[in-house]
C-alpha cells in the first residue's frame, strides 16, 4: 500500500489571489519538506491535502481518493495546523481522550499511546495540566501527540517546531524520523532553513504558490552555502586596502571597523580568508556564519 499524495496542476484562489498556482507534487515515502517564505502557499496546500479546501482546478489524490469528497480518508491522515485546536480548559489527558474517541480509540489505548508519545517528547509531566497553563511550545508538543494518536499513514505538519527550543525540536525530529521509518508519509511545511539542514530527506521549495525546486537536503545545501556570508571580527581595525584583497571580501562597516563580511561559496573559502588575514598578522577574535534567509536565496533553474 502506497501512502501517497499526488497533486497535479492544483489551483486554489482567494478572490484574485492564486495562493496555490498550478502546483504539482508527488510525495515520496518518509519525510517531504516543503520549504518556502511567508505567504508562499504552504498552509493552503496542506489544507487542500487535508480536504478542508476544494481545489478550483487541477487534481489532488490522497491514497487514490479526493480528500475533499471522501471524508473517510481523513481517519488515515493527521494534520497538525498552525492553530493547535486543543481545548484550553480541559487538561491534556482529557483533550487526548476526546480526540482518541473521535478516532474511535478506547480511553485505555489513548492514554497508553499518549503517555508513550509524550515521554519521547519530554512532555509527560504536563499530562494532568490544563492546556491554558502550558507554554506555546508545550502546546505544540501536545498537538503533535494528538496528531500521532491514530497512527496515521499520512501526517501533515505546519511548522511543527515553530515555538520550540533546540532540545525540543530535536525530540520532535527524532520522533518523526521513527515515524517515517515505518514508510509512512510526512509532509512538513516550513520556512526555517535550519530545519531543512538537520534532516536527510526530500525538499521541495515553494514560492508564489508553485514548486520552484524539487531536491534533497544535500542538494539544497549548496544553494544555502552559495548564499551565505561569514562575519570575521578582528582585534583591531584593518586598512580598507588590505581588507579589499581578502578572498571573498564583501563589505566592511564604518560603524564596526574591526569587522569584515565575506561571501562564501564553500566552507574552504572561510579558511582562505583566515589564511590571508593571519598572513597579514591580523588577530581574529571571532568568525560567525550567517545563514541566509529563505527570501534572499537565489535559485538556479537547473539543479539546486
Ligand atoms: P504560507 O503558509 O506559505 O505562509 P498561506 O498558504 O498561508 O502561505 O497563504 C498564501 C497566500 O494566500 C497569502 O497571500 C495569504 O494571505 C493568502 N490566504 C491564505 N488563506 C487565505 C484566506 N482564507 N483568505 C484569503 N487569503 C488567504
Amino acid at each position: 500500500m502506497q501512502f501517497d499524495v499526488k497533486v497535479k496542476d492544483a489551483v486554489k484562489s482567494f478572490g484574485n489571489l492564486k495562493a496555490v498556482n498550478k502546483l504539482s507534487f508527488d510525495s515520496v515515502p518518509g519525510v517531504n519538506i516543503i520549504l518556502g517564505p511567508n505567504g508562499a502557499g504552504k498552509s493552503t496546500l496542506l489544507r487542500c491535502i487535508d480536504g478542508l479546501y476544494r481545489l478550483d482546478n487541477g487534481s489532488l489524490k490522497v491514497m487514490g481518493v479526493d480528500p475533499y469528497t471522501d471524508n473517510g480518508i481523513r481517519t488515515r491522515m493527521s494534520y497538525l495546523s498552525d492553530n493547535y485546536a486543543l481545548y484550553d480548559y480541559l487538561d491534556v489527558k482529557s483533550n487526548l481522550k476526546f480526540f482518541g474517541r473521535l478516532y474511535k480509540m478506547n480511553d485505555r489505548n489513548t492514554i497508553e499511546r499518549s503517555r508513550e508519545i509524550l515521554k519521547k517528547l519530554n512532555a509527560l509531566e504536563y499530562f494532568d495540566k490544563k492546556v491554558y497553563e502550558l507554554s506555546r511550545g508545550t502546546k505544540q508538543k501536545i498537538a503533535l501527540c494528538r496528531a500521532l494518536l491514530n497512527k496515521p499513514d499520512i501526517l501533515l505538519l505546519d511548522e511543527p517546531t515553530a515555538f520550540l527550543d533546540a532540545n525540543s525540536s530535536e525530540s520532535i525530529r527524532k520522533l518523526l524520523q521513527e515515524f517515517s521509518e515505518e514508510k509512512k508519509t510526512i509532509i512538513w511545511v516550513t520556512q526555517k532553513l535550519d530545519e531543512v539542514t538537520r534532516f536527510n530527506c526530500r525538499v521541495a521549495v515553494i514560492n508564489k504558490g508553485n514548486i520552484i525546486k524539487d531536491s534533497t537536503t544535500s542538494g539544497l545545501y549548496s544553494t544555502i552555502l552559495r548564499n551565505s556570508f561569514v562575519n570575521i571580527r578582528l582585534a583591531s581595525p584593518i586598512k580598507h586596502e588590505i581588507a579589499k584583497r581578502i578572498p571573498g571580501f564583501y563589505s566592511s562597516n564604518s560603524r564596526e571597523p574591526n569587522a569584515i563580511k565575506i561571501k562564501i561559496r564553500k566552507y574552504s573559502d572561510i579558511n582562505k580568508a583566515l589564511d590571508y588575514l593571519i598572513d597579514k598578522k591580523a588577530f581574529v577574535v571571532s568568525v560567525d556564519y550567517i545563514e541566509p534567509l529563505i527570501e534572499t536565496l537565489s535559485w538556479r533553474n537547473n539543479g539546486v
